[in-house]
């Protein structure tokens, strides 16, 4: 399972906007785009200045390096959920959010369970969560309605998943989930809608971005 090993916080500051990609830290004053907020390199302060006009192979670009690593999903990979949400009925890009936000990984922070994607990420390899009670260590596994995803029962004594309901309670479960909260489980109720999805990325542009 490849992952990115590089320096999390400049994928923010290429983005030009906070990706929230390391849970409490982006919310603290050591948040890097905080105090940094321009693009890294030698040239990044200058550029982002600079009058130049986007082209449009740049936005798509931007568009879709910004929803992979918002959802940290590695190149050869976020390409296969364009080629099957391509293959699927509706829209290509709704499709592709669905399933990106179908992911245990990103449906575990949704749910509160872990404060990134990028932990929710490690705790699934480490085996903590099942799916329909068995256990899976694949965070790029996609739900689907019905699915149940739980703490297991061998993990609930350890030290983190003790103090997770009330690290978890302040956290907003979106309506296409469903949470239970002493049990330390969810289940998958329908695939969000657009609206329930970040609405500041531009799905259009990752679509237009594949099908050059
Ligand atoms: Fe991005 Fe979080 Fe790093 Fe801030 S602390 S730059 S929001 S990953």
């Amino acid at each position: 399972m490849a992952k990115y090993n590089g320096p999390v916080c400049k994928l923010c500051r290429r983005e030009g906007e906070k990706l929230f990609l390391k849970g409490a830290r982006c919310f603290s004053a050591k948040c890097a785009f905080d105090r940094r907020g321009y693009a890294p390199g030698q040239h990044g302060k200058s550029s982002q200045f600079s009058k130049k006009r986007e082209s449009d192979y740049q936005r798509q670009l931007r568009a879709k390096q910004k929803a992979r690593r918002m959802y940290g999903v590695l190149e050869r990979q976020f390409h296969r959920y364009y080629v099957a949400s391509s293959r699927r009925r509706g829209l290509t890009g709704l499709n592709m959010l669905q399933m990106l936000e179908a992911r245990l990984d990103n449906v575990i922070f949704r749910l509160g369970f872990a404060a990134s994607r990028a932990e929710a990420r490690l705790l699934v390899t480490h085996g903590h969560f099942s799916v329909n009670g068995r256990r899976t260590d694949i965070p790029s596994m996609i739900l689907e309605a019905g699915d149940n995803v739980s703490v297991r029962e061998g993990s609930l004594k350890r030290e983190y998943f003790k103090s997770l309901v009330d690290m978890a309670e302040s956290h907003n479960v979106p309506a296409w989930l469903s949470r239970d909260l002493k049990g330390l489980s969810g289940t998958m109720l329908r695939a969000p809608e657009r609206s329930e999805i970040d609405g500041n990325l531009a799905e259009q542009s990752i679509v237009e971005y594949y099908s050059r």
